[in-house]
């Protein structure tokens, strides 16, 4: 999920890492947490672009998965898909989606070095 402006966050802190993921000229927080819920809706992760920090739930079983898809809001926001003239939320879900379901069917070779 993609928290917009005035979007209400609920989430109990389990760590507040100083892990950084690096999106285009920016580093993101990764932030683990339990009961994450955007406006009252369950969800296994968000991506906050405004504050620049990716919330994950740490028992969440698509940790993996979910990781990459708010990698690709992010990069959605850092890398100006949302000024596109054809850009839409739904289509940036359907992206975030598909990037990973095939990241992590693949992510073997995608992380494997040469
Ligand atoms: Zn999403």
């Amino acid at each position: 999920m993609s928290a917009k402006k005035d979007s209400e966050l609920q989430f109990k802190a389990v760590s507040k890492g100083k892990k950084t993921l690096r999106v285009g000229c920016e580093d993101y927080q990764l932030v683990f947490g339990t009961e994450l819920k955007l406006n009252g809706v369950e969800c296994h992760g968000v991506c906050d672009s405004g504050a620049k920090t990716i919330y994950l739930d740490v028992n969440s079983d698509q940790r993996q998965a979910t990781l990459v898809h708010e990698l690709v809001h992010a990069a959605a926001a850092e890398f100006g898909l949302r000024h596109h003239e054809d850009w839409c939320p739904k289509l940036e879900e359907l992206i975030a989606e598909m990037v990973a379901k095939v990241v992590v069917a693949n992510y073997r070779l995608v992380a494997r070095k040469p």
